[in-house]
């Protein structure tokens, strides 16, 4: 059945109703038209119009309840930005300029944007990111941490996922699986024995969990206080950021897969390249 379509929405702010008239009244379905009469009885004035006549009433009426609806909108975000620029107080000869009004400094800052962000966003916090914004570690390094604990970096399967054109989906570093998160930085060949030098130069023993967050969150002493734990989770932070920037020079730079290098760039990162050396030290009783 043929059907033409009448201006079939009426824009509101959560409901939109639909009016659908078919050409041919006729061919209306009983049901349909059971309901279209039981309308046209509701309207007085419409007794005895015929269908045509009455839908196009309607179609009228729709439209002029639309402009109606836009106006009072206009005037009700008109009347939110009166209710706004009540609270502004001008002064003569003073220049406007940017107020920062969250916080009580009233100075922007990346933490009252951060908590204002949370505030509004909800949903749950996870607390090792409160671990790892506590980290010493390069800006660069803490972001690469942080995109494998939110599995947000561009790992092959990632990028498969993102549908960008991946000519081959395996691990580069050891050729065996797919390059997902979970395997590059946790279960790969390669990735584990980096993870195994390092214990062994830290004199620990571990067990490697696939998952990054309980990974991160269990890379630390029970014993040991709370700034050697802040090494332990650095420390965490260089090995993931290295064994990715070796990942990332086998593929871009055509570089070998070497386990001692990867090491040897995180001992050098965790002895030279933040701050707290010497906890490290302490850590490896040097
Ligand atoms: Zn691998």
């Amino acid at each position: 059945m043929s059907t033409r379509r009448w201006s079939r929405y009426v824009r509101g702010r959560k409901r939109r109703a639909k009016l659908c008239l078919p050409n041919n009244a006729v061919k209306v379905k009983p049901s349909l038209k059971k309901r279209l009469r039981e309308l046209q009885g509701a309207v007085p004035g419409s007794e005895g119009m015929d269908m045509q006549t009455f839908f196009q009433n309607i179609q009228q009426y729709i439209l002029q309840l639309e402009a109606k609806v836009t106006v009072l909108r206009c005037l009700s975000n008109l009347y939110g930005l009166f209710q706004s620029l009540q609270e502004v107080k001008l002064v003569f000869g003073e220049a406007d300029s940017w107020v920062w009004k969250i916080g009580k400094s009233q100075t922007f800052s990346v933490n009252s944007a951060y908590v204002q962000v949370r505030r509004v966003r909800g949903g749950e916090y996870s607390p090792v990111y409160s671990k790892l914004w506590r980290c010493k570690a390069l800006p660069s390094a803490l972001f690469t941490a942080w995109r494998v604990l939110e599995n947000r970096f561009a790992s092959r399967v990632n990028l498969v996922r993102r549908e960008v054109a991946v000519e081959n989906l395996l691990c580069c570093l050891c050729g065996e699986e797919e390059e997902s998160s979970c395997h590059l930085f946790f279960v790969c060949r390669f990735a584990w024995r980096v993870w195994c030098l390092c214990f062994k130069w830290l004199g620990v023993s571990s067990v490697i969990h696939k998952d990054p967050k309980s990974n991160f969150s269990q890379f630390r002493m029970s014993q040991a206080s709370v700034s050697v734990n802040e090494v332990w989770s650095t420390i965490w932070v260089g090995i993931v950021s290295e064994i990715w920037k070796h990942r990332n020079s086998v593929i871009f730079n055509r570089g070998v897969a070497d386990v001692s290098e990867v090491f040897a760039s995180v001992q050098v990162k965790c002895w030279y390249g933040y701050p707290f050396a010497n906890l490290v030290g302490v850590l490896i009783g040097d």
